[in-house]
């Protein structure tokens, strides 16, 4: 395998959330790599990275801890990334998402969903519009920034391509099987990463409840929409907005309550990228694993996200390797923010380390203890915490805040069930001036 000898020449960034996506994305790669010879990777940057090339690209893949997921996680994953990655220019944020059926596009399960700008949108919506400000008061996010210009150009040069000619994901999927053939099989318990058959593909009016398990083999078939039978099973690829938010979507009428509060026509939802979008320059690419209903199983998350991947691959071809030549991902970010600070903080054995102060929150034990910053930042900044939880999802059993954001520091904050559940539980934070 090859080492480079720089983390300087790695200009690309391919972000990723769940261990699956990070598979996929490096099944795509044309050769992986080594990590670069001058790279030492601080405590504060808790992503967990894989680099490689794909044609003339040098790309860097970051995926989250396991375990975190959400909004601002992935912020956190993004300013991490390029703060150990200075000459990333921009980022491709790829992984599985929900398709939104409606009129105005025919998506279903293993198609590909690609962020567009359109009216005044930058080509993802918050769906849940609100964003943790200081003290704790939820504000409106504004509109999210839009891709950069040389990724549109390239997905513009790649639709003009495809209009003639068709894609090349079909192929990329053969050689993903053809390179590790171990991801067509069955692994803990779910499919590999193959298309899994129009049959497995239903998509119930949504006044249909599911019946029960798993699986919809109890569903009744009568309550199926009527879909046209398509050609052909390859991916099919669209353009539109995407709804991203932190509200995980399992039912048909709170998708519905969702699309229509955004008042924009989105095609597919997803849970990470408008952490990103003001952060980092990206594009966001979808692989469609369900329909955010009460029917939705994991079955199809493997395919789609190496659609999802493959898609990605294919765009490399169009994004120049010269004349990406805008600011790089840092120096927008800096001239965006005053100052970035963050850093991980573990709670270890909480019982005997009179740093942290416990109180009871309802039924809930909080741990606190203040923070503080580096450097005095000339205005309190705006501070965003992710759990590192192991092993399990954050829940509200066991979660992080904040509270106090000063120019100095703020008071992070751990809560969990009993003392039990606190001895291994860590944070990474990140506080960006404004
Ligand atoms: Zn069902």
């Amino acid at each position: 395998m090859t080492s480079l000898s720089s983390r300087n020449l790695y200009t690309i960034g391919w972000i990723c959330a769940l261990p699956l996506e990070r598979t996929a994305a490096i099944s795509m790669l044309d050769e992986e790599h080594r990590r670069p010879r001058d790279f030492e990777q601080s405590r504060s940057d808790t992503n967990s990275y894989a680099w490689g090339n794909i044609g003339a690209h040098n790309v860097v893949i970051a995926s989250l801890p396991v375990g975190e997921y959400g909004l601002a996680s992935a912020a956190g994953a993004a300013i991490s990334l390029l703060l150990s990655f200075p000459e990333v220019r921009f980022g491709l944020m790829v992984g599985i998402g929900a398709g939104i059926p409606g009129r105005s596009a025919d998506v279903r399960l293993g198609d590909v969903v690609v962020s567009r700008p359109q009216g005044r949108s930058g080509g993802v919506v918050q769906y849940d519009f609100v964003k943790a400000i200081q003290g704790g008061v939820l504000q409106r996010m504004g509109a999210l920034d839009s891709p950069p210009r040389v990724l549109l150009n390239a997905v513009a040069a790649m639709q003009a391509q495809h209009a003639r000619q068709p894609s090349h994901i079909p192929r990329f999927l053969n050689e993903m099987i053809t390179r590790n053939p171990i991801m067509a099989q069955p692994q803990q318990g779910l499919p590999g990463y193959t298309y899994q058959g129009s049959s497995n593909d239903r998509l119930f009016v949504a006044t249909y409840p599911h019946s029960q398990g798993d699986s919809c083999d109890t569903c009744d078939p009568t309550q199926q929409v009527q879909r046209t039978t398509r050609n052909s099973t390859d991916p099919q690829i669209h353009y539109g907005l995407i709804a991203s938010g932190n509200t995980l979507i399992k039912d048909a009428a709170a998708r519905s309550t969702l699309v229509s509060q955004t008042g924009e026509d989105c095609i597919c939802f997803e849970m990470e990228a408008a952490g990103l979008m003001n952060q980092f320059p990206c594009l966001v690419i979808r692989g469609i694993c369900d329909y955010a209903d009460a029917h939705k199983n994991d079955r199809w998350q493997r395919y789609a996200a190496a659609t999802a991947s493959a898609y990605a691959k294919e765009l490399f071809e169009y994004i120049p390797v010269q004349g990406v030549s805008t600011a790089s991902g840092m120096e927008a970010l800096e001239r965006s923010s005053q100052r970035i600070a963050l850093d991980v903080v573990n709670v270890g054995d909480i019982r005997d380390d009179s740093s942290w102060t416990k109180r009871t929150d309802g039924t809930l034990q909080c741990w606190e203890r203040r923070v503080g910053f580096e450097q005095e930042f000339t205005e309190p900044p705006m501070v965003i915490t992710a759990l590192r939880a192991i092993g399990a999802a954050p829940s509200r059993q066991r979660s992080v805040g904040w509270a106090n954001v000063d120019r100095s520091g703020f008071t992070i904050r751990f809560w969990a069930e009993s003392d039990h559940g606190i001895g291994n539980m860590s944070a990474s934070w990140f506080a960006v001036g404004r």
